[in-house]
């Protein structure tokens, strides 16, 4: 299978367009057009999951965390990231990562970890702005059926659980054919035409902004389309960072610390003080997640389960929620789970393998 079957089909699911603007998730090392026999699947890229990947036969290493995440000015073997890079291109394995796009997107890393905690009505916790686009375009009216078809087809027209969602108002258009065109209407080089024409809007997400394009050229009769896309400031509710759900039934806090631990497979957790209070409503982000305990306590969130927080970041809890900080890569180690089964509904028959070597650079001693 090529690369680019496996990296489209990824992407379905997280579009490159969704990360953030400092990440560096997509194609790291290796070319599109390789054939790739099977995928090792893995949290992060290290030598020894480079070993592996060699010893299992696999010739691409699917991770969550880039290992090019900055510029690289020279490749001699200084550092891990030089090092792991030289590898990969030396024994020919093609490395792909997808970060902060699989962190936003719906079904991506937060939604894994909800599921293994059990919870329910789970949504988006901060959801991205900016990523909506409005299309607006002018069709003649015996056309518009045929075209608002087209674009509900390509992808456009969704609003939340809603779909075909459109706005039509009629109206008068007019154009003047120049000399050297083909009208649908009129002659070129003729008078100014007067059409009857419905004026069609619908919402498009920005990853389907050139699919949706090529569908609305291809269905649309005019010889040049008239369209605009505008970008909206609106939220999309399906795209975002964090995810809060509830549990099925409230737990004191120690109970929720301990059912923590062993859905999560966590070993220690650092945890703000215990509350008195029950804990149902959980909100939640894999890696580091501090900088939306803001939006977990304005939801109202009992607990926020995350990683990486600083000393002084416990303090912000300030006796309204628990946070449980359970380790970066103890919070993300489902993610290897969660590409193959993306892979695996979109390419059942593609061979992907969960990485066995424990890349975690945190040890933990416990008395
Ligand atoms: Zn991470």
């Amino acid at each position: 299978m090529l690369a680019s079957d496996i990296i489209d089909a990824l992407e379905g699911f997280a579009p490159g367009c969704y990360q953030e603007s400092y990440d560096n998730s997509g194609l790291q090392v290796g070319n599109m057009n390789s054939e790739i026999q099977s995928a090792l699947l893995s949290l992060d890229i290290t030598e020894a999951v480079l070993d592996e990947a060699r010893q299992k036969g696999c010739n691409m290493v699917i991770a969550h965390h880039p290992i090019i995440f900055s510029g690289l000015k020279r490749l001699s073997g200084n550092g891990y990231v030089e090092r792991v890079v030289e590898k990969a291109i030396r024994e020919n394995i093609l490395l792909y990562a997808a970060h902060t796009n699989l962190d936003n997107a719906r079904a991506g890393v937060n939604s894994i970890i909800a599921e293994k905690m059990g919870l329910q009505q789970t949504r988006v916790l901060q959801a991205m702005r900016g990523k909506l686009l409005k299309l607006y375009t002018y069709v003649p009216k015996e056309a518009a059926d045929a075209l608002r078809e087209a674009l509900f087809g390509a992808g456009a027209g969704a609003i939340g659980q809603y779909e075909e969602c459109s706005y039509n108002s009629e109206g008068k258009g007019s154009f003047r054919p120049g000399a050297g065109t083909h009208p649908v209407l009129g002659t070129a080089g003729g008078p100014r035409e007067w059409v009857e024409e419905v004026k069609l809007e619908v919402l498009v997400p920005q990853h389907l902004e050139g699919k949706v394009l090529r569908k609305l050229k291809e269905a649309h009769p005019y010889e040049e389309v008239a369209y605009e896309f505008i970008r909206l400031e609106n939220e999309n509710p399906d795209l975002g960072a964090g995810l809060i759900g509830t549990l099925p039934e409230a737990m004191d806090g120690l109970a929720f610390l301990s059912h923590v631990q062993q859905v999560l497979k966590t070993g220690c957790i650092r945890h703000t003080q215990i509350l008195q209070k029950p804990i149902q409503t959980v909100a939640l982000c894999g890696g580091a997640g501090s900088f939306l305990l803001k939006q977990a306590l304005a939801s109202g969130a009992d607990a926020f389960i995350s990683a990486d927080y600083k000393y002084h970041q416990f303090f912000d809890a300030d006796g309204h929620l628990l946070i449980a900080d359970i380790g970066h890569w103890e919070s993300e180690q489902f993610t290897p789970e969660l590409f193959q089964r993306l892979l695996a509904e979109k390419l059942p028959t593609f061979a992907t393998l969960l990485s066995e070597t424990k890349t975690n650079p945190v040890h933990y001693f416990c008395c």
